[in-house]
């Protein structure tokens, strides 16, 4: 039977706490940057065990931006990354004159490996940034390994990677220069827009800090607030302007508490879906291991030659009949126009991620389905590829 309500692909997960949270900055009258800011952004250092930097901002680009800027990323630089990513991964490397290089990925995790960063390589090359694709963490030892071998900068995306950890620790406590989370409405904590940046360095932190919020230097400010009035501030760059409001920060604030729980939740739904679809004709994603946990933002089926439907059919099947949406993850950059012609690039470089988005389908993984959802879309998905 077909139920009546359409099971959207990906929904937050809202509540009262987060609701009379925002009421109360509607309220205070502080809508922008200020007290819950600055909360959230102590709760999420603590959260990460208390000895790191926590700079909210406007969203995750944002964040990877200022980390690549505080690096001293610039003109000419090159930047690898891989083609099975959010546009969003690469192009922060292009706002600062840079080139991203792209390079293929693991076929089992779909992840940047350290084996492809080495032939990427050359006297350019000032950063990596890898992505904790769907939340499964990425072989991070290996890769800080290269990275300090030839002397680059580490800029994790972690945009689907809250809360994940690599070797029992988090990601966001590791030896990389940042770690950049996302708080898109879809992403696995949701402010509606934002996104934190995360570094142990006193310096770099400091640099974000400027250039989040027009270059004004709030030490300098500071220093100066006993003798100069409190409307003077000193400019020190040409600054962007990537703060967070008060009004994502009391839903992070709220959100930050639940993570933990939203993350157990979605794990019981990959369990109860890589169960019930061993024996179908479809390669099921990278499970967590011992080192490399896994924040379950994305559950991503492929389906194999010998599947009975196309990938494209599927999805649509998948909506008309079983109403559920289903989303793919990614069109891989190389296959983007603006990339595709900048770089000349061709599938034949990138034959996995190729395969992987071609057959690639992604079935909704979020803490409002019900049990009765999960059952719905196993039983949808073994009915359209029986
Ligand atoms: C969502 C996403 C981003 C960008 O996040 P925003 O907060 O929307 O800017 C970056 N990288 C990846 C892999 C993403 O999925």
């Amino acid at each position: 039977m077909t139920p009546a309500q359409f099971l959207p692909f990906a929904l937050p997960e809202i509540g009262e706490e987060e609701i009379n949270e925002v009421v109360d900055s509607l309220r205070s009258g502080w809508l922008t940057t200020g007290p819950k800011t600055k909360r959230f952004e102590d709760d999420f250092s603590q959260f990460l065990g208390g000895d790191v930097h926590a700079m909210a901002v406007n969203s995750a680009t944002a964040g990877l931006h200022l980390a690549l800027e505080a690096c001293g990323i610039g003109q000419g630089d090159e930047v690898i990354t891989t083609t099975y990513t959010f546009t969003a991964s690469a192009e922060v490397a292009r706002y600062l004159g840079a080139e991203p290089v792209l390079v293929d990925v693991d076929p089992h995790t779909l992840t940047l490996t350290p084996e492809a960063i080495e032939p990427a390589i050359t006297p350019r090359t000032k950063a990596i940034i890898p992505v904790h694709l769907a939340g499964l963490a990425c072989e991070m030892d290996g890769i800080l390994a290269v990275a300090k071998k030839h002397g680059l900068r580490v800029i994790e995306d972690a945009a689907h990677a809250f809360p994940t950890y690599y070797k029992d620790r988090l990601i966001g406590t590791l030896d990389s220069d940042f770690t950049v989370y996302s708080f898109y409405a879809t992403k696995t904590l949701a402010t509606g827009e934002g996104g934190m940046v995360v570094t142990r360095d006193a310096a770099l932190a400091k640099r974000c800090r400027v250039m989040r919020l027009h270059g004004i230097d709030r030490d300098a400010f500071d220093r100066f607030t006993s003798e100069k009035p409190s409307w003077y501030y000193e400019i020190v760059a040409p600054g962007f302007k990537y703060n967070m409001t008060d009004l994502a920060a009391a839903l992070g604030i709220h959100q930050l508490k639940r993570a933990n729980g939203f993350k157990a939740r979605r794990t019981e739904i990959a369990i109860r879906y890589i169960e019930a679809f061993r024996d179908l004709p479809v390669m099921l994603p990278a499970e967590a291991t011992a080192e490399r946990d896994h924040a379950w933002h994305l559950f991503m089926l492929r389906l194999l030659p010998e599947s009975p439907i196309s990938r494209n059919a599927f999805i649509e099947r998948m909506s008309a009949e079983g109403r559920i949406g289903c989303s793919v993850h990614y069109i891989p950059l190389h296959r983007q126009p603006y990339w595709k012609a900048r770089y000349t690039l061709t599938d034949e470089t990138f034959p996995v991620a190729t395969e992987a988005f071609e057959h690639g389908v992604s079935l909704p993984i979020y803490t409002r389905m019900t049990d009765g959802d999960v059952s719905h879309v196993i039983a949808e998905v073994r009915r359209i590829l029986a």
